[in-house]
């Protein structure tokens, strides 16, 4: 394989430092060409020592900190703000970008890698509920009633940009098309269920910010764990997966797999289901995104398979989980619909952070945000960017209702 440079943004999360595992073990073939942090200085000095990232970013350019206080490697180029992150995804010596920043600050940096033709390794799912029309429309595909194959038509023009699946269950369908790409029938998202999967409605009205962090299976940022416990990250996937493999809403399903082995299935027109299966464990599908269509040996361990299994498979709760049918409707809808839930969401999931509204507030705050919009069906980019500002101006509204 020839050598390749990979601009990791969002190197201080849980991704990005999963990643920086990775690519450390894959070899001396991968160099990380960039590195970026939000916030901590010092997080990414570390970073920067551990890798030799030539290019460092903080994307926070109000964030205090002396770049001179903390200890660099020789040759680092630092930069702040957020234009800093558009340069170093679209540096020439990059050829891999790792979209790992949480949230719709990641978007512009995603649509300059995919318009400079950088492979992008996406685990920034809220680039596609955010930007769906736009990536879409980059990658020269609009959305069709034909459920998309695994690679050319993922992957956009041979020359442009392409978008490599990092979110597990995408992963995991992204690997099960390998066995049918032309004739797929449903696309079935698994869901660990998260901490309140057994929880009454009215225990969840109380739930408090400690109980919503604590997930059952997987280790992540702040901001996934709370959808993953209001289950707007399966909404958020749903909406995801409508952009990602080009497929109408109705041909998506989402079951329940408290186990979190199998990581996504694919229906094929015979009947047949492929499931693809590893421990939770994100470096896996990680590590595919950036060596596909190779597979190598990879630092996630294996299953166990010395002692009985249980897999479980459960249909979902959608009056506990009113997330679930809300991104049923927004995939169903696309256009703006994405934009406004996901910033509503973002909002709401801050508010409840600090203790500003109820748990069981994060959704329907999201839904009264999508009910009171304009909606549009080819929006710009710059119309969504402009619905996400006032999405969470109309969520601040419910503050104080804790
Ligand atoms: P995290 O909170 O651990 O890390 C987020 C990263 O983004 C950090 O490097 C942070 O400094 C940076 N960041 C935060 N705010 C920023 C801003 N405004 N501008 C620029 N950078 C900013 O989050 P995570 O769990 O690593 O998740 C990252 C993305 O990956 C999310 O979109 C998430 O949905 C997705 N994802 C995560 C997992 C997981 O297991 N953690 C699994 C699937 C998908
Ligand atoms: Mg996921």
């Amino acid at each position: 394989m020839s050598s390749r440079s990979v601009a990791v943004l969002g190197a201080t999360g849980s991704i990005g430092r999963a990643t920086i595992d990775v690519l450390e073990r894959l070899g001396s073939e991968w160099r990380v060409a960039a590195i970026s942090g939000h916030r901590r200085l010092d997080t990414l000095a570390e970073l920067a020592r551990r890798t030799s990232a030539r290019q460092v970013v903080l994307s926070d350019a109000s964030a205090g900190g002396d770049w001179s206080e903390c200890e660099w490697p020789a040759g680092v180029e630092f930069s702040r703000g957020p234009e800093a992150l558009v340069q170093a995804a679209t540096a020439a010596e990059v050829d891999t970008v790792v979209a790992a920043i949480v949230g719709r600050a990641g978007v512009e940096s995603t649509l300059a890698a995919l318009q400079a033709g950088k492979r992008v390794a996406l685990a920034n799912k809220e680039t596609l509920v955010c930007a769906g029309p736009v990536v879409a429309e980059l990658l020269g595909k609009s959305p069709t009633e034909r459920l998309a194959g695994p690679a050319e038509r993922l992957a956009g023009p041979a020359s442009g940009g392409r978008l490599l699946p990092v979110d597990s269950e995408h992963s995991a369908i992204f690997q099960c098309l390998a066995a049918g790409p032309d004739n797929p029938r449903r696309l079935i998202l698994t869901a660990s269920g998260g901490p309140f999967r057994q929880w009454s409605l009215e225990q969840m009205q109380a739930a408090t910010v400690a109980e919503a962090l604590e997930h059952p299976t997987w280790r992540m940022g702040k901001k996934i764990t709370i959808d993953s416990a209001t289950m707007m990250n399966k909404a958020l996937e749903l909406i995801e997966a409508r952009w990602l493999f080009g497929c109408p809403a109705e041909s998506l399903e989402v079951v329940v797999h408290p186990q979190s082995i199998i990581h996504s299935m694919v229906e094929f027109a015979d009947g047949s289901v492929v499931a693809q299966l590893s421990p939770p464990d994100m470096r896996l599908p990680i590590q595919y995104a950036l060596t596909y269509p190779q597979r190598l040996p990879c630092p996630s361990p294996p299953l166990e398979r010395g002692k009985p299994w249980e897999l479980t498979l459960e249909p979902v709760d959608q009056e506990r989980f009113p997330a679930i049918p809300l991104g049923f409707e927004v995939a169903a809808k696309g256009g703006t619909a994405g934009a406004v839930v996901n910033a509503a969401n973002e909002a709401a999931v801050d508010l409840f952070l600090s203790g500003q509204i109820r748990f069981t507030d994060i959704v329907p705050a999201c839904r009264a945000a999508l009910e009171h919009h304009t909606f549009e069906e080819r929006p710009s980019l710059s119309r969504l960017l402009e619905l996400d500002r006032w999405a969470r101006a109309e969520v601040g509204r419910w503050s104080c209702r804790a």
